[in-house]
């Protein structure tokens, strides 16, 4: 109950913060980052080496956090003595139900995809807040969190007991929301026939399993009537936006979370556009060297500064998602930046051969403006290690002319600058999923000269 309170508190703590002014909330930021600087100089032998000298110095100025410099002195990262790396790892893989570490740790854990995974531990009060913000995102779509209308809610998502999303939707169940997960990677027979047994409430998906899912009931296969359906981790078309819509009424809400922090952006459907939960994180969209990137352009990489961090407090810690700040304020009235563009990390920008020699960059969004118009409910391209493109695609119906794909493929390529020896066809039963059960739009085979992600 206590900890219901808790964070009952923060809901509504939340809900004010979301009518301050600008001025209000640059001023609530400017003293949460001094105070988060101060905790993590005192408490972290850590970050007293790392930002030696530099404590008057700005957010900016400081060094940038990555994941393997985080793993590799997390010991002394994190704040509480008794916290060991080791025995992280130990309880991570003996415990399977994702429960407490030295019984007040709440643990999330990175994939491992890119690498070694990586372990972010939670106290209460911090726990709190990342409920507090998962409940903000599903507020922000007109469904006001109540513990007295109990929604059902189903996540096809990834089922390992250390993802953000299953650790948050852990504490929900046992408070205030009946709610079912179903693992990504299981047949889509399966997944179809749970959520007609179910029939949740709300829907929360990877972006192309809710593509699929959309399919799935226009078809007449799946019956569930949704009064929301939230994605996230992948990009999120406007296609998907279009289908969803036809098979349910309204399009997706597109959420921005990251295992590290918490909720980070949602789509507010005053405006249904994305706003920054700037109250809990900076965010810095940079270069490939870090360095910032205006509004109005795509950043390499995102630094995030969590604002209500203290266990293991992040400053300036890399993500390797691609995100767009928009130049302009929103009319909806949220004191919040707008994000205006992102692309997950699960989707890979290509480093295919230019036409002028040497390698150009091409982002996932320049092929689904023209995969998203095709007759197919699914595709996937794929970079393979000689340079050709490999394009799966399922469910194709009729009008489809392959021919004509990779006429319009190689257009856009040309644009970009890009130019590729191959581009073959592939119509597939299904489109195959990572072991995390996700489906990316745009994949690089290892090999190919791309940055592993
Ligand atoms: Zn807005």
């Amino acid at each position: 109950m206590r900890t219901l309170f808790g964070a009952l508190q923060r809901i509504r703590r939340l809900r004010q913060h979301e009518r301050w002014t600008r001025r209000q909330l640059d001023a609530f930021r400017t003293d949460a980052l001094r105070q988060l600087r101060d905790y993590a100089c005192a408490r972290s032998p850590f970050y007293q080496q790392f930002h030696h000298g530099l404590t008057e110095r700005p957010l900016r100025e400081l060094p940038v956090l990555t994941k393997a410099m985080l793993m590799a002195h997390f010991d002394d990262l994190v704040t509480d003595r008794a916290v060991r790396l080791e025995a992280v790892r130990n309880h991570v893989a003996q415990s399977t139900d994702g429960g407490l570490f030295l019984d007040r740790y709440r643990v999330t854990a990175t994939s491992g995809s890119s690498g070694r995974p990586g372990f972010f531990l939670f106290s209460e009060p911090e726990w709190l807040m990342v409920i507090a913000s998962f409940a903000r995102g599903q507020e922000w779509s007109g469904a006001k969190v109540s513990f007295l209308r109990r929604r059902r809610m189903a996540t096809v998502a990834s089922v390992s007991p250390w993802h953000m999303s299953s650790q948050v939707s852990a504490t929900a169940r046992t408070w205030w929301t009946p709610s079912i997960r179903l693992p990504a990677s299981d047949s889509l027979e399966r997944i179809v026939h749970r959520l007609n047994v179910w029939q949740p409430h709300q829907l929360i998906a990877y972006a192309s399993m809710a593509r699929i899912l959309a399919a799935e009931q226009c078809a007449g296969r799946l019956h569930i009537f949704p009064e929301q359906v939230f994605v996230s981790s992948e990009v999120l078309t406007d296609e998907t936006r279009r289908r969803a819509k036809e098979a349910w009424g309204d399009e997706p809400y597109n959420q921005y979370g990251a295992t590290e922090t918490a909720d980070i952006a949602a789509e507010h459907h005053g405006c249904r556009r994305m706003h920054l939960f700037e109250d809990l994180v900076i965010a810095e969209a940079v270069d490939e060297q870090y360095r910032p990137v205006p509004p109005g352009e795509y950043g390499a990489k995102v630094l995030v500064t969590t604002l209500f961090s203290r266990t293991q407090p992040l400053i300036r810690y890399e993500l390797d998602d691609c995100v767009r700040l928009s130049s302009e304020g929103c009319l909806c009235g949220l004191p919040f930046a707008v994000l205006d563009g992102i692309q997950g990390r699960v989707e890979d920008t290509l480093r295919l051969p230019a036409a002028s020699g040497g390698r150009v960059t091409v982002e996932p969004l320049v092929f689904s403006e023209v995969m998203d118009v095709l007759p197919v409910s699914g595709w996937q391209v794929i970079h393979e290690a000689d340079d050709s493109l490999t394009v799966l695609l399922s469910g194709v119906r009729d009008g489809f002319s392959g021919e004509a794909l990779r006429g319009r493929l190689a257009q856009a390529l040309a644009e970009h600058g890009a130019s590729v020896s191959q581009v073959k066809v592939q119509q597939v039963p299904a489109i195959p999923k990572t072991s995390g059960g996700k489906a990316p739009l745009v994949t690089a085979h290892r090999g190919t000269g791309n940055s592993a992600r």
